[in-house]
């Protein structure tokens, strides 16, 4: 059975729908990319998942238990969003443990997890550094550090990379794909890059106009697009 299930979820901003009904399924230890144009609805369907919005209609279920009435904090999830704001008063080891501190989790505890993720995305050596100090890819890599540290069951990534130039890009991409090889969690990756979609995908489902268009391994999408904007998405160079 699937972890997570939409079914017909829908989802309108007054009289402009962004999803009409979407049916999704999403499985556990996969690696799902949501990847299409931009304002087909990407941001949209996370949000909804992570409780930040509500459903127009249709319902989300959790390992079968529906979760549509849930606060965020009621879900299992955590969230790195597009712009991802550290605080700039706090070295990087308090950036990391913000929420469990406030979670009121053990000191000995949040020193064992911070350190373990530092080390995973390789940021172990700035810990006492304030975010100004950093580049652009290490203050990216603590945006996703402050998520995983988090002992979610569900990660998703609001196009992370989004706001690093090409060549940092490339390397975080490389970088991604050894911790989605590591870690053994459900993710759900969004975003508009058809070369990061393929080379993170376990799955990709391509999203257009808030409907799904295709969804299936990167060599399926390559190899068999049902359609010409699949073909053309798939196919076209970055
Ligand atoms: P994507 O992430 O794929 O770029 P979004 O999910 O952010 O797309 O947005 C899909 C559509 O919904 C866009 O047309 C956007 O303008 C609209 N939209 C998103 N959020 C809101 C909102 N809070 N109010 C009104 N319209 C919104
Ligand atoms: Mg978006």
């Amino acid at each position: 059975m699937p972890e997570i299930v939409f079914d017909k979820v829908r989802k309108s901003f007054g009289a402009v729908e962004v999803l009409p009904p979407l049916d999704l399924e999403l499985n556990d230890s996969e690696f799902t990319v949501l990847v299409g144009p931009s304002g087909c609805g990407k941001s949209t369907t996370l949000r909804i998942l992570a409780g930040l919005e509500t459903l127009s209609g249709g319902e989300i279920y959790f390992d079968g238990r529906p979760i549509g009435g849930l606060e965020p904090k009621e879900r299992d999830i955590a969230m790195v969003f597009q712009d991802y704001a550290l605080y700039p008063h706090m070295n990087i080891a308090r950036n990391m443990s913000f929420a469990l501190r406030l979670a009121g989790v053990s000191k000995s505890e949040i020193e064992e997890k911070v350190t373990r993720v530092a080390k995973l995305l390789n940021i172990d050596h700035l810990l006492d550094r304030k975010p100004a100090e950093l580049s652009g890819g290490q203050r990216q890599r603590v945006a996703m550090g402050r998520a995983m540290v988090r002992d979610a069951g569900t990660f998703l990534f609001d196009e992370p990379l989004s706001n690093l130039d090409a060549k940092l890009r490339a390397k975080m991409r490389t970088e991604l794909a050894e911790m989605r090889d590591t870690i053994d969690k459900n993710m759900v990756y969004v975003t508009h890059d058809q070369v990061e979609a393929m080379t993170l995908g376990d799955r990709i489902v391509v999203m257009s106009d808030g409907k799904i268009q295709q969804q299936g391994s990167p060599e399926e999408l390559f190899k068999r697009p049902v359609n010409r904007f699949v073909a053309g998405f798939i196919g076209s160079p970055t």
